[in-house]
């Protein structure tokens, strides 16, 4: 059970102490109707014992007393009633009921009222009886004197005198008195005396015989019965209340001690811990300060006087500010610091302070407000410690992480200078050994320029992979956002590695779970670059099996929508404790890596910063000797399209962009650097397109102000005028809205923004890459298109141009003229002697398109005039009359020193090109000529 606290206790006593003295004061005012009705009540006894002995002195002479004496019986009676009454009244109310009016005082009252009303009564009548008694006594008496005084006979006399005094007629009188009207008057008299006699008498005794006495007796012992009854109460509750009181002064008294006790312990308590936290501020490492509210120092520990070199006595009294900072402490913070001490504010800061000596040193300082118990500040507490060898180390290592910057940085801006000047001659090697590609014909040396071109295109991505890490080291990578379709990024993937995988004997998985009219937006190129970068990986270090590609949507982690790729392989595997290396720049799995499988350790980390940079996720889990399994989370924005063209051809290989990609355009190139001028302009012309080459800016906007083109190819670094001046004039000065590439070996975001600002539409990178440029072509196709719509014909600034082998069909073969008849003429049935003859008339008419382009050129007519020759020549042997009509034509031109028309050679080189074509099927078909007729005329 709970026991009860001295608060319960106090308040039950208080109720009790106010229910004591509300009852106390009930029972003193009961007391007090108690003893009025008791007076009243005695009073009423007396008066009625008074009126009934006053009954006998009644002197009925006394007018005076009669109306006295008649008033006092009055008077009892009103009292009588009037007590009785007002008991009964009182009855109404429920106080004066519970106080005095029990139904007991109240019979008690009005038998009393009622016996004293009956006793007055009594009272009255005999009062009456009394004086018609003394009436007729006296008048008896004056008619007896009457008659004794007329009466003649004595016996007559004395009959009177005793008929007077006893009022009995013991014999009749005599006849002369009977006739005598006064003892007539004296019978009547005397009789009615008697009779009143009788009556008083009667009334006398009921006057005796009246109970009022005891019921006022009652009444009386009932009134005192109550007011005894009521001291009973009044003393036992009256000792109550007091004990009450005493146990409620007790009580208090008791508490009052108990807090005393506690607030002395809490005291003592407090005391302790102020003297133990005295102690702790006096001997603190940190120097400690104790300021009023406006800031004068009222106390300092012994740190500070060791600190500042100050004694306390030096400093009390005084603002700490005004002694211990100086020249290099921070304004800032010392206005910090006073607009906080103003508002009564909590503040750190760091400053510089100076010892007594001069010597400054450095404190972290925490200033802390304090408040009284009515929330008016006090004073502010002031911690301060010695920063001085922390802030001299963080000066170091701030230089040093500068130091270790600007290294990095060197090392970065070295990394991308050196991948960008190895670009310009790379760029030169890879476009000419793509050209001499095309060219060669000898099985042997294509195997050989292959290995050229794969070194080369394997020292680009190097180049690539080094640009791309020195950017990111450099924060330097951008993405750029652009909607695409997922298949864009896998198509390009896909035709690459088909073959690879073929070749390698590897099983090549794709399971791409996107759906087609899905649109994301993000950086597509880079997305490529990664999976590149992985599939590249997983072919490398798997010998047999298979390779696993998975492609799906996905939610992020923080529940963003994304793509999930999923590369799997079947490889080598990595050793668990590598495996979280392997993202680190320049970290094989294992160092024998290197020596049997190549590659410089950056591929991961590029994908790893990519990832990153993107706010995905990538993870690897791989066991050794069974396979790597990759997994790339990145958050996309997706959309679908409404109605997309479905791609019919669902092969791999295929890419839509390439379909429509614009052919037959006219492109100015502007390089200075000759082996970029003519790898750009076989790379174009090979893809099909009219090539004009300015060497420099100057001659870029000479040459746009006579014709027009499809799309002007920039290089940046240019004698006389630079690319991206030639870009502003182009777009300010001649207004000219054809699309421009700027193609530059620069690998720093400024140069291309440079170039964007400038007003070219978009950046190729040397060396120039096929993919790139076809995507760049497709990108702007429109404008190309729209551009090409509007322009004025052409002048005859048209070049000359070879078709590429898959070109070829572009042109009308059935122009072709070359047939086995002639040969058979000369050579007969021997295939090796006629195949000699074809494969000559191939390199012969090989060599002449590239002299005859070259001669045009250079407007050599000579030149023009002797390949001309020797072609009509080498026609006539092989019966190709329009051939020989062509070259003739221009060779008479030549010979008259004019400059052959361009169409007309351009229309020479075509006859010979096809020719190429159909000697080359001549050849082939060598084993089935009747098929190779079929297809020839087809
Ligand atoms: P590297 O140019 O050396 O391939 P990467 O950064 O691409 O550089 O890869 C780092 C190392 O991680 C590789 O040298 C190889 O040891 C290991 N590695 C990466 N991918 C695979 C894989 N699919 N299977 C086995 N080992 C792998």
């Amino acid at each position: 059970m709970r026991l009860i606290n001295t608060n319960q206790l106090s308040l039950m006593l208080i109720v009790f102490i106010t229910c004591s003295a509300v009852y106390l004061s009930l029972i003193v005012t009961k007391s007090h109707l108690v003893d009025q009705y008791q007076r009243a009540y005695l009073s009423l006894s007396d008066s009625l014992i008074q009126s009934r002995e006053n009954l006998y002195y009644f002197n009925h002479q006394d007018n005076k007393a009669y109306d006295v004496y008649s008033s006092q019986l009055v008077n009892a009676d009103l009292k009588a009633s009037f007590l009785s009454e007002r008991l009964e009244n009182d009855q109404a109310h429920w106080l004066s009921r519970f106080l005095i009016s029990s139904d007991e005082a109240i019979s008690y009252a009005k038998n009393t009222q009622v016996g004293a009303s009956t006793l007055i009564n009594d009272l009255e009548t005999s009062l009456r009886l009394k004086v018609s008694y003394e009436y007729s006594a006296l008048t008896t008496l004056l008619l007896e004197e009457k008659l004794l005084s007329t009466l003649p006979a004595l016996e007559d006399k004395l009959y009177v005198s005793q008929f007077t005094l006893t009022g009995l007629m013991e014999s009749p009188p005599s006849r002369y008195l009977k006739t005598q009207p006064e003892f007539k008057s004296l019978s009547n008299y005397i009789a009615f005396r008697e009779r009143i006699k009788v009556e008083s008498k009667n009334k006398e005794k009921d006057i005796f015989t009246n109970n009022v006495k005891q019921m006022l007796t009652q009444q009386n012992s009932y009134w005192l019965s109550q007011a005894e009854s009521i001291k009973n109460h009044m003393f036992i509750t009256v000792v109550l209340f007091i004990c009450a009181i005493a146990a409620y002064f007790y009580l208090q008294l008791r508490e009052r001690l108990r807090q005393t006790l506690v607030i002395k312990r809490d005291l003592f308590n407090s005391e302790k811990e102020k003297s133990k936290l005295a102690l702790v501020a006096e001997h603190a490492h940190d120097a400690i300060l104790i300021t009023d509210k406006d800031g004068i120092l009222t106390w300092a520990n012994q740190s500070f006087c060791t600190l500042s070199g100050y004694q306390l006595n030096e400093v009390l009294g005084k603002k700490p500010g005004n002694i211990l900072q100086g020249e290099k402490t921070s304004k800032d913070d010392i206005n910090r610091i006073s607009t906080a001490i103003k508002n009564g504010a909590s503040i750190e800061s760091e400053l510089v302070n100076y010892h007594k000596n001069g010597t400054e040193y450095w404190i972290d300082i925490a200033i802390t407000p304090t408040f009284d118990l009515e929330g008016s500040l006090e004073q502010f507490i002031a911690v301060e410690r010695d920063i001085t060898k922390r802030k001299a180390l963080e000066i170091d290592l701030a230089d040093a992480a500068k130091q270790a910057e600007v290294s990095n940085k060197a090392k970065s801006t070295f990394l991308a200078t050196m991948s960008h000047e190895l670009r310009t001659p790379l760029n030169g090697i890879l476009g000419m050994a793509q050209i001499i590609e095309s060219n060669i014909k000898d099985p042997e040396q294509h195997k050989q320029i292959n290995v050229l071109l794969e070194s080369g295109d394997h020292l680009l991505s190097l180049l690539n992979d080094i640009l791309d890490f020195s950017k990111i080291e450099q924060n330097k990578l951008e993405l750029n956002c652009e909607d695409f379709n997922f298949k864009d990024v896998i198509n390009p993937i896909t035709s690459t590695y088909i073959p690879i995988c073929e070749d390698r004997g590897l099983n090549l998985i794709i399971n791409n779970e996107i759906g087609p009219n899905t649109v994301f937006k993000g950086d597509k190129p880079r997305i490529r670059q990664i999976i590149f970068n992985l599939i590249s990986n997983a072919v490398k270090f798997t010998h047999d099996g298979s390779i696993t590609l998975l492609f799906n949507h996905t939610l992020t982690v923080k529940k963003e929508t994304g793509i999930t790729i999923q590369i799997k392989d079947s490889g080598i595997g990595i050793r668990q404790e590598r495996l979280e290396k392997i993202f680190d720049p320049f970290i094989q799995a294992e160092s024998s890596t290197t020596r049997q499988y190549g590659g410089t350790g950056l591929g991961l980390a590029i994908v790893k910063q990519l990832v990153d940079v993107m706010g995905g996720d990538i993870s690897v889990n791989s066991t050794e000797g069974k396979g790597t399994t990759f997994t790339i989370v990145i958050p996309l924005e997706t959309s679908i399209k409404q109605a997309t063209v479905e791609n019919k051809d669902h092969s791999p290989r295929t890419n839509i962009e390439e379909t429509k990609t614009p052919t037959n355009l006219s492109i100015l190139i502007a390089e200075d650097n000759k082996v970029n001028a003519l790898v750009a302009k076989m790379f174009c012309q090979r893809l099909g397109h009219q090539v004009t080459i300015a060497e420099n800016g100057q001659i870029a906007l000479d040459i746009l102000q006579e014709s027009s083109f499809d799309l002007i190819i920039m290089d940046n670094h240019m004698p006389i005028m630079d690319g991206i001046t030639a870009t502003q004039i182009i777009r300010n000065k001649l207004k000219l809205s054809t699309v421009i590439f700027a193609c530059t070996a620069d690998v720093f975001q400024e140069a291309h923004d440079n170039f964007i600002a400038a007003g070219a539409n978009y950046i190729l990178t040397k060396p120039l890459q096929e993919q790139s440029f076809l995507d760049a072509i497709n990108h702007h196709k429109i404008k190309i298109e729209r551009n090409k719509s509007s322009h004025q014909p052409k002048t005859n600034i048209i070049e000359l141009k070879r078709y590429s082998k898959d070109k070829i069909t572009t042109l009308a073969l059935t122009e072709a003229e070359l047939t086995l008849e002639p040969l058979i003429e000369i050579c007969g049935d021997d295939i090796e002697i006629r195949n000699e003859f074809l494969t000559s008339f191939i390199n012969t008419s090989e060599e002449s398109i590239t002299s005859l382009i070259t001669a045009y050129d250079k407007k050599d007519i000579d030149n023009i005039r002797l390949h001309s020759h020797s072609i009509k020549g080498m026609a006539g042997n092989f019966d190709a009359h329009r051939l020989v009509e062509s070259a003739s034509s221009i060779e008479k031109d030549a010979k008259m020193g004019m400059l052959p028309k361009l169409n007309d050679i351009q229309q020479l080189i075509n006859l010979l090109e096809v020719n190429i074509q159909q000697a080359t099927r001549l050849m082939e078909n060598k084993s089935d000529k009747k098929q190779g007729d079929v297809n020839i005329n087809a």
